[in-house]
């Protein structure tokens, strides 16, 4: 006769609530913060059903091979590699990103990026041109649709573009492919030029795009930042870029699941964190056109340093950083004084 305890460790267990339990206490036990979600996670990647369809499912049996595939992805965890390695997937901007461990697991944070990117992009374009109210009045502009009453204004920027050049974007270190594929999913008219000095992270990133159907308005270089691109002076009216930042110091003391896992070239941003900061704002000058802007995440507290980059390198507005939702120097951005405009009086 087995002992009253271990019957009740075994019996729950078998429900799919149950194992949800014994899951948690063993991340917990294995020293894991949020074991509850992660083994949650994981054992609906085992059972592939949403978050609904799992809680409808809690007080279900699992079956022997569901509990010992869990188990094994349990064991994984417990040994720090982070979720989004073991089910092969992160969420970024409410879509579906494909990840291995050859490029850097996609954070919350960055869609501060992607969204001052959008706002800059709106920018960037040319305003609708104006139209006359009486229709009889209205020049003719290519077959564009009448009285549809209130669009937001990033879909009414992006409508006038037709016919004309499209919005030409470079994502610099692209990984997983997360900022650009997302931009390229928002901007209908964008060509996004993703560039990555790994292999395998372009493959990653490509599949990305395929999965999210803008494959066809992306291109992928497997080099080092502008290097691919060379032939392209100021080509881009935006370039954004997710560099490795971390002090090359500071990497032992991050968490075990980046350090012992995340790629380290997608980390490590040399003895003061900036070496890719000074590369990419060397060249930017070079490929943005006038009046095109680059972003740029930040490192912790690295807001006066980049800024004071762009300062030294001559040729942009005055940078500005944003802080993230914590209120951490999250982004910064800086917009290259057109020619037409001030740029002329800077040496
Ligand atoms: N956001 C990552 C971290 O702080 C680092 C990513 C990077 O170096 N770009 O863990």
């Amino acid at each position: 006769m087995k002992s009253l305890t271990s019957a009740l460790q075994t019996v729950p267990a078998e429900s799919v609530r149950g194992a949800v339990t014994a899951g948690t206490e063993l991340l917990r036990n294995a020293g894991i913060d949020g074991a509850r979600l992660d083994a949650e996670v994981l054992l609906r990647d085992v059972l592939a059903v949403e978050k609904t369809e799992f809680f409808l499912r809690l007080d279900e049996a699992l079956d022997a091979t569901a509990q010992r595939e869990f188990q094994k992805l349990l064991l994984r965890r417990a040994r720090r590699e982070p979720v989004a390695y073991i089910i092969g997937r992160k969420e970024f901007w409410s879509l579906d990103f494909v990840v291995t461990p050859a490029v850097l697991i996609p954070r919350p944070e960055t869609e501060l990026l992607v969204e001052l990117a959008l706002a800059r992009a709106t920018q960037v374009v040319p305003p609708r041109p104006f139209v006359p109210p009486h229709p009889s009045l209205s020049p003719v502009v290519g077959g564009e649709g009448k009285g549809e009453g209130a669009r937001d204004s990033r879909s009414d920027a992006f409508a006038c573009l037709d016919g004309k050049p499209p919005l030409k974007i470079l994502d610099l270190g692209t990984g997983s492919g997360a900022i650009a594929v997302s931009l390229a999913k928002e901007l209908p008219q964008a060509r996004v030029c993703a560039v990555d000095i790994s292999a395998a992270a372009i493959e990653v990133a490509r599949l990305n795009a395929r999965r999210h159907g803008v494959e066809e308005r992306m291109e992928f270089f497997c080099g080092d930042l502008f290097e691919p691109v060379a032939e392209e002076r100021e080509g881009f009216d935006l370039i954004v870029a997710n560099p490795p930042y971390i002090r090359n110091g500071d990497l032992v003391g991050v968490a075990p699941e980046i350090r012992k896992w995340e790629p380290i070239m997608a980390l490590n941003g040399g003895a003061d964190g900036l070496l890719y900061y000074r590369r990419i704002v060397a060249g930017a000058g070079d490929y943005l056109k006038g009046g095109g802007s680059i972003l740029i995440e930040l490192g912790d507290a690295m807001g006066d340093a980049v800024a004071r980059l762009f300062a030294d390198a001559g040729g942009f507005e005055p940078a500005q950083v944003y802080r993230d939702y914590a209120g951490k120097e999250r982004v910064i951005a800086a917009t290259k004084i057109s020619a037409a405009g001030k740029g002329s009086d800077r040496g």
